[in-house]
């Protein structure tokens, strides 16, 4: 292993194991560090997403759905099941087994690709040096490279008066682990990861009620898509109180007492399990030296200029420790952008197009802006709605919640966003986003065939809804 380096990228989430593989096809002599261990002690690069976000999560959510659905969805279809036994132990392992897998593939697409992997914790400091220090190791390492990616991520965001204990109080990593389902189960957030993990745990017994600060539901989604989505899972039994303030948590003998404010009314509620997810925050300690001029704004995120790079020469940010959306592919895909520049190549992420999905049931996904967006701005829209009930593969499959809106400007017709709430949403927004891509207007997805019978003919039929002459509703 030489220890000079065309690039180096500190954190091997997707923003940098993404940007490493890229960089390295483009030919550059590329190193990643990443300090992340699995339970055993071995280096499991790819970051919160892999480790203890999205995969371990839409695992559990998945398991979580078949066990709802053998329980209570399959009578519909007319198949009885007499027992159904749970067995989280089992659970957990298939999930863990996921992250194994998915982690020890990341290595392996470093050595493929000759990236040198290196499992510690990276400092920068301000002659481009990179000091290693490694867990439970006095010895450290420095290596040097011409230009640096910093793609270290987020942690969860504390709420002061609710301290985790990892036990009964936990952050979304233990709401992954939890050994037995508790019977009551606290969420403090109403956000992606509040609905996410709640309904994993409702759908595996707990009762669970999910405490949001704010009197809006969802409010970054779309109106109709909140309004929905919140009547669908209020009627599945997850108790979502809005404008409910978090005051005080106490842990006495294994149980959590939750004091808090909703309006002028004081409320206390006992929990066995608490989960707090009121949001991530980025992660920079002990990332960069102060020397090095690197800026951070008030809330903690990495200041970058338009291509990523920060105010110390030939050094990059990308991911959730820079500002915008904290998901996965909007890291991947400054990642890419990134290396490519460093390459000498022209390179652009269009923020106008970064698919948000939640993978409830149903599910939610938007691309493109909100009407109540698009007012706000006095843009004149024309809008199209068309519901999931209409069509018949979501009869068949006895999924009929939901709708699909298109919308787009009045006189251009170029969609402007595109909003689900409803079966395989995360995959049906696909189109969407591909569509706003290519800037097409409403007329030209209604111009485009879909397969009958799909769920994508609900998008179909609500950008012929755009222009009134959707073919299923009395438009
Ligand atoms: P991270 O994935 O956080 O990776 C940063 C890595 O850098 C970590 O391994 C960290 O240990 C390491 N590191 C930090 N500092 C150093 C240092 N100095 N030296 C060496 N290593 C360091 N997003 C989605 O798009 N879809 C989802 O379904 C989704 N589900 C989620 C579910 C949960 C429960 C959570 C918590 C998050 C979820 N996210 C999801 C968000 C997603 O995980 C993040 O947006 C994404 O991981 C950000 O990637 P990143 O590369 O910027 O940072
Ligand atoms: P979030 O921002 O989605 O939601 C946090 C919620 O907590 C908000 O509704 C906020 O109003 C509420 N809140 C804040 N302070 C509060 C308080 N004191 N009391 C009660 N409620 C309070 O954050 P999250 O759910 O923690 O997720 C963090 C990030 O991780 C998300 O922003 C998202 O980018 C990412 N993520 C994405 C996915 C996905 O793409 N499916 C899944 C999980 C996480």
């Amino acid at each position: 292993m030489s220890d000079q380096y065309d690039i180096v990228i500190i954190g091997g989430g997707p923003g940098g194991y993404v940007a490493a593989i890229r960089a390295a096809q483009l030919g550059l002599k590329t190193a990643c560090i990443d300090s992340t261990r699995n339970a055993e002690g071995k280096g499991s690069p790819g970051g919160t997403c892999l480790n203890v976000g999205c995969i371990p999560s839409k695992a559990l959510l998945d398991s979580s759905e078949r066990y709802e659905s053998t329980r209570i969805g399959l009578s519909a279809h007319g198949i009885e099941v007499s027992e159904v036994t749970l067995r989280i132990d089992e659970m957990l392992a298939r999930k863990d087994r996921i992250v194994n897998e998915l982690t020890s593939g990341i290595g392996m697409l470093f050595k493929a690709n000759g990236i040198d992997y290196i499992n510690g914790h990276g400092t920068l400091h301000a002659d481009h040096s990179i000091s290693i220090a490694f867990e439970g190791d006095d010895k450290s390492k420095t290596i040097k490279a011409k230009h640096i990616i910093l793609a270290s991520g987020s942690e969860p965001t504390p709420l002061p008066p609710v301290p985790f204990d990892n036990e009964v109080v936990v952050d979304s990593t233990g709401a992954l682990a939890f050994s037995e389902v508790p019977t009551r189960l606290g969420v403090i957030g109403a956000g992606v990861i509040g609905l996410e993990l709640g309904s994993v745990w409702r759908r595996l017994g707990s009762e669970v009620t999910v405490l949001e600060a704010l009197k809006d539901f969802l409010p970054a989604a779309d109106k109709n898509v909140s309004r929905d989505a919140l009547r669908q899972f209020k009627k599945q039994g997850l108790d979502i109180k809005l404008g409910a303030k978090v005051t005080s948590a106490e842990v006495k003998k294994g149980k959590c007492f939750v004091e808090y404010e909703s309006g002028d009314e004081k409320q206390s509620v006992e929990f066995d399990r608490l989960i707090v997810a009121i949001g991530r925050r980025p992660f920079t300690d002990q990332l960069f030296d102060d020397d090095t001029g690197i800026k951070k704004d008030k809330r903690g995120f990495i200041q970058i200029d338009e291509n990523n790079l920060t105010a110390m020469k030939n050094v990059y940010a990308v991911g959730d420790v820079v500002t915008g959306p904290m998901l996965a592919h909007k890291a991947s895909e400054e990642g890419v952008a990134v290396a490519e520049r460093i390459a000498g190549h022209k390179a652009h992420v269009d923020f106008n197009t970064v698919p948000w999905v939640i993978y409830t049931h149903p599910e939610i996904a938007w691309v493109g802006q909100t009407e109540q967006q698009l007012k706000e701005s006095s843009t004149p829209i024309k809008t199209g709605m068309f519901s999931f009930a209409a069509t018949g593969r979501a009869k068949a499959m006895n999924e009929t919640g939901g709708f699909v809106k298109i919308i787009a400007h009045e006189t251009t017709d170029q969609i402007l966003g595109v909003h689900i709430v409803g079966p395989h949403a995360s995959e049906l927004i696909a189109e969407a986003v591909l569509a706003m891509e290519y800037r097409a207007s409403s007329e030209d997805l209604a111009r485009t065939i879909h397969a009958h019978p799909t769920l994508s003919e609900a998008v179909h039929e609500a950008a012929l809804a755009v222009t009134k002459r959707a073919i299923h509703k009395a438009n």
